[in-house]
């Protein structure tokens, strides 16, 4: 009988993760100071980012160790299994052989505690006693909620408001771990207290609430900052992603023509991407990779390449990335992951470089996909993964036109079992399908910082 699921042992979790600037074909723009728009040195993120993490952000080294208790944590759901879809290949009726990577298997329930793991223990390695973080859709504040945890720090989640209104239950879950969670804007901080007395309803932004987790941790001995996507040291984290299932390929004796993944920052669709991107730099390998965010929020398909602040009150770096403007505020969709106004600079320098495409979606068909794919292999995806599944879905039918017998990967980012809100809109007929304005996008170019090129 032929595997469904591809598994490693624990000892195949990868000892070094994956560093994509060691072979770019040409090296990333450099990370402006938020204030001065020089390019920052070290010292300039040292108040918001442990030394390590500054260190492995500008490394140049191709494999960096993995330290030996992160390993030991990875352990508790690591290595995740490689699926082969044959249900879902059967009911498309496609010669294609369908993968996908399930990192919903970890506690929290995506692919965020591969990085959350990993910043929890050098923060705690460098004498920090405190961390504090954003997040919307409360997958990443339950990532680190879990990490800080099992290493004994505190952690405090600014969450954007209308989150905190909606999604009760990732609360509850970060509150288990033993977080400490405000709605943002929040009377915590300066920046939000000024928000609440210009608008009381505020219902909040990432952008807004990065701007507050940040100005936390400045003004609190011992504490730091921590970013759960965009910057390059997640993205590496993530990479043990992709290394994982490049021996899983090797075991099923297969070779992805084609790697989708959904991209709200970019860490899911690098980590499990970039292993094979270095084939396709280094050894010419022919790879297709597809990189799917939603049209409410198009980043890269339609916000212009330029630098650009990370956060909303203009704190944080200034990096060059496709962007719909600090200023964002997200149109109301579902995929939460997905509604960040930038895109990691790694995922838009491949982009620019003709390395990757990518695409934009509604979110009706990408509901519809991941109801396809749930009846036929069991799990229900996050509404961000969804977007892979619908691209995967159209290979796969494409496939079946042709005869082609491509091999389809796609990362499953996590699973949605806090997302049934969602679904349940979409049963009812409820969801609406955003189409980000074009006006929009102009305007956010007014606000972009003036730096020569
Ligand atoms: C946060 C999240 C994403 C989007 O973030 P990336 O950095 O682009 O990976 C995607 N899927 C899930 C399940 C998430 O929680």
């Amino acid at each position: 009988m032929e595997e469904t699921k591809i598994l490693l042992s624990e000892k195949e979790i990868p000892t070094q993760w994956y560093n994509i600037q060691a072979d770019l074909p040409k090296p990333l723009p450099a990370t402006l100071h938020p204030i001065t728009l020089q390019p920052c040195g070290p010292d300039d993120l040292a108040p918001i980012f442990p030394m390590a993490l500054i260190v492995q952000e500008v490394s140049q080294e191709r494999w960096i160790d993995i330290p030996e208790p992160v390993r030991e944590v990875y352990k508790l759901w690591r290595p995740t299994p490689l699926y082969r879809a044959r249900r879902w290949e059967e009911a498309l009726d496609t010669p294609a052989h369908i993968y996908y990577k399930h990192e919903g298997v970890s506690p929290p329930g995506s692919h965020k505690p591969n990085t959350a793991v990993a910043q929890a223990f050098y923060n705690k390695e460098e004498g920090q006693t405190r961390l504090t973080t954003e997040t919307g859709a409360g997958q990443w504040g339950s990532a680190l909620s879990f990490a800080c945890n099992l290493f004994d720090l505190e952690c405090k989640v600014y969450m954007v408001r209308v989150s905190y209104d909606q999604k009760p239950f990732r609360k509850s879950m970060m509150q288990a771990w033993g977080a400490e969670i405000v709605p943002s804007p929040s009377p915590d901080t300066n920046y939000g207290r000024q928000l609440l007395a210009e608008n009381p309803e505020c219902t909040g932004s990432l952008g807004i609430a990065i701007s507050e987790a940040v100005e936390d941790a400045v003004t609190h001995d011992g504490t730091k900052y921590s970013l759960g996507s965009v910057v390059n040291h997640v993205l590496m984290h993530q990479t043990v992603v992709g290394l994982e299932a490049k021996k899983q390929f090797e075991m099923a004796g297969e070779y992805p023509d084609v790697m989708i993944g959904c991209i709200g920052g970019g860490s899911n669709y690098a980590g499990f991407a970039l292993p094979f991107v270095r084939d396709k730099i280094v050894e010419g390998r022919d790879i297709r990779f597809i990189a799917v965010e939603p049209i409410a929020c198009p980043s890269v398909t339609k916000g212009p390449y330029a630098y650009d602040w990370g956060d909303t009150a203009k704190t944080g770096p200034v990096v060059k990335m496709h962007t719909l403007g600090h200023n964002f505020v997200p149109p109301p969709i579902h995929a939460g992951g997905l509604r960040y106004h930038g895109m990691a600079p790694i995922i838009c320098h491949l982009y620019q470089l003709g390395i990757i495409e990518a695409v934009a979606l509604h979110q009706n068909p990408v509901f519809a996909a991941a109801v396809s794919f749930a009846s036929a292999e069991g799990i229900i995806p996050a509404p961000e993964p969804a977007h892979a599944i619908k691209v995967a879905m159209d290979e796969a039918l494409k496939c079946k036109e042709t005869g082609e017998e491509k091999v389809i990967a796609f990362n499953l980012s996590g699973h949605g079992h806090f997302d049934m809100g969602a679904y349940d809109q979409y049963f009812a007929g409820v969801l609406p399908d955003y189409e980000y304005p074009e006006a929009k996008v102009q305007e956010a170019l007014k606000e972009l910082p003036e730096v020569g090129d």
